[in-house]
C-alpha cells in the first residue's frame, strides 16, 4: 500500500493505534482544526486519547512548520464524533452518517496550533504554510473537492463540543475563502519571450480577453497585485481583475 508523506513535513509517526489503515470510502474532504494550547506535538503523537490527525502546523521562530503523524492514505480519528441537528453540516456528511460510515474515512485532518479566539492566528507564516499544505493535499488526492462543503471546519461535523474549531464561532476566524481561492487558482504561466511569470488568474484573464494581440507580453514581474504588459497593466482588486488607467495617468503626468 502506498504511504504518502508531505515532502516538507517533519515526520512524527503516531505511536498509538488510533487510526484506520484502510479507508472504506475515497478521501473527499479536508477538515481544519485548531488546538487549544501551546506545544501539541507530543500530545498528538503519543497520547492515547481516541483521537488523531494527519498534520499539525505550528509557527516556530517566525516560520510555519508542518508535522505529519501518519501517511495520508490512513484515516485519522479526528472527525468521528458528530452533533445532531448541526446547521453547518454539509449534505455529504449527513449522507455518510445515515449510511453508518465514519466520517474519518473520507477526511484528512489538519491541526493549527493556537488558542481561540485569535484573530491574527491565520495570517503570516501560519497562513503561508497552511495554503501550501492544503494545495499539496488537493493536488495529491484528486478526489478532494475544492469547495466550501469539502474544505470544512470541525464545527461543521460537531457544532456543540467543537463549536470554536478551527477558530471563532462558526469557524469565522479561519480563512476558508483564501484557502479555497488558492486551491482553485489556475496554474501560472511562464513567458520565455520576456522570461517572466504570470500568475494563474492574470494568465486566464490574458487568454480570455485577446491574449498577445491585445495585451502583448509581460514586461515586468508582478508587484503589489500589478503587472505590466506591453499594451496594458493588469491590476488585481478585491472585486476582480481590472486594467490600469495607464493613459489617464500618462496625461495627468504630462499636464502637471
Ligand atoms: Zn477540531
Amino acid at each position: 500500500m502506498t504511504e504518502t508523506w508531505y515532502p516538507q513535513a517533519v515526520r512524527l509517526p503516531i505511536a498509538t493505534k488510533e487510526y484506520f489503515k484502510v479507508r472504506a470510502v475515497p478521501t473527499i474532504s479536508i477538515v481544519e482544526h485548531i488546538t487549544a494550547g501551546a506545544d501539541s506535538r507530543n500530545w498528538l503523537q503519543l497520547a492515547d486519547n481516541a483521537s488523531s490527525v494527519h498534520f499539525l502546523i505550528r509557527v516556530e521562530n517566525g516560520k510555519g512548520v508542518v508535522y505529519q503523524f501518519m501517511p495520508i492514505e490512513w484515516a485519522a480519528w479526528g472527525n468521528g464524533r458528530f452533533s445532531n441537528n448541526n446547521p453547518f453540516m454539509p449534505d455529504w456528511v449527513k449522507a455518510m452518517i445515515a449510511q453508518g460510515i465514519n466520517i474519518n474515512h473520507a477526511t484528512i485532518s489538519i491541526e493549527h496550533e493556537g488558542v481561540v479566539p485569535t484573530a491574527t492566528l491565520y495570517t503570516g507564516p501560519m497562513l503561508e504554510a497552511d495554503l501550501k499544505l492544503n494545495k499539496w493535499l488537493a493536488d495529491t488526492v484528486p478526489t478532494i473537492k475544492r469547495d466550501r462543503t469539502h474544505i470544512i471546519g470541525h464545527y461543521q461535523i460537531d457544532h456543540v463540543d467543537r463549536a470554536f474549531c478551527p477558530g471563532g464561532p462558526g469557524g469565522r476566524l479561519y480563512p476558508f475563502d483564501t484557502i479555497i481561492g488558492a486551491l482553485n487558482m489556475p496554474a501560472s504561466h511562464h513567458f520565455p519571450e520576456t522570461n517572466l511569470d504570470v500568475a494563474g488568474d492574470f494568465y486566464a484573464f490574458w487568454q480570455a480577453n485577446g491574449g498577445l494581440s491585445i495585451f502583448g507580453y509581460p514586461i515586468r514581474a508582478e508587484a503589489n497585485n500589478n503587472q505590466s504588459f506591453e499594451r496594458a497593466r493588469f491590476e488585481r482588486h478585491p472585486e476582480g481583475i481590472k486594467l490600469g488607467l495607464v493613459e489617464a495617468e500618462r496625461l495627468a503626468l504630462l499636464n502637471q
